[in-house]
């Protein structure tokens, strides 16, 4: 999970926002298992609207196990806090981040006050995670606090991050750095950035 700084709320959003999630949260009052679907704005769908900004804010990369490029995942929309108990945070721009469907499959509608959030203020990767290099698993770094160590496990767990098919693609990805350097590529071409550098 890399450091993010979430870049200026897109101004359709600073507008709508509001409206959009009091309306979503009404309907979930009225109907407490009202589906939630993006809404439009001029013709599209807010989501798709959404993307490219979200994109520029990771390099493309999913915000949670920075997993890129998205051959074998889907491109989307994770919502930090989840709409079933956040309703009125659903058009929110600081809860709104790309992910892979994997990590978003993993957390469904789980949520934790301790999940780690990648665009907080001071958070940086080595205060909370160490990587093994062997397994490729990320661990929680011992030498860090016992409040980080626990925000470190919840957040592992919650997103599934040490999934065996993701500590292999780190592993993969890690030699792929190895031999891509030479070739003059950078960093952000390649996923879990975190692990290879
Ligand atoms: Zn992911």
């Amino acid at each position: 999970m890399n450091k993010i700084t979430r870049p200026a709320e897109p101004d359709f959003l600073v507008e709508k926002a509001s409206k959009l999630n009091k309306d979503f949260a009404n309907n979930r009052v009225k109907k407490p298992n009202f589906a939630f679907q993006w809404a439009t704005h001029k013709g599209k769908k807010v989501n798709i609207l959404l993307l490219p900004t979200l994109r520029y804010m990771t390099q493309g990369h999913c915000a949670f196990c920075d997993g890129y490029p998205f051959d074998m995942s889907t491109e989307t929309i994770e919502h930090f806090r989840p709409k079933s108990a956040y309703p009125h945070l659903a058009y929110h721009w600081d809860n709104l981040f790309l992910a892979c469907n994997i990590c978003q499959d993993a957390k469904l509608e789980k949520f934790n006050p301790f999940l780690i959030k990648p665009d907080e203020p001071n958070y940086k990767f080595e205060d909370y995670f160490q990587c093994n290099f062997k397994t490729g698993k990320l661990e929680p770094n011992c030498a860090g606090s016992w409040g980080n160590q626990l925000r470190a496990v919840i957040t592992i767990r919650l997103y599934d991050l040490n999934k065996q098919a993701k500590c292999q693609a780190r592993l993969n990805m890690a030699d792929a750095w190895e031999a891509g350097k030479a070739k003059g590529r950078v960093l952000d071409d390649f996923g879990y950035r975190y692990f290879i550098v």
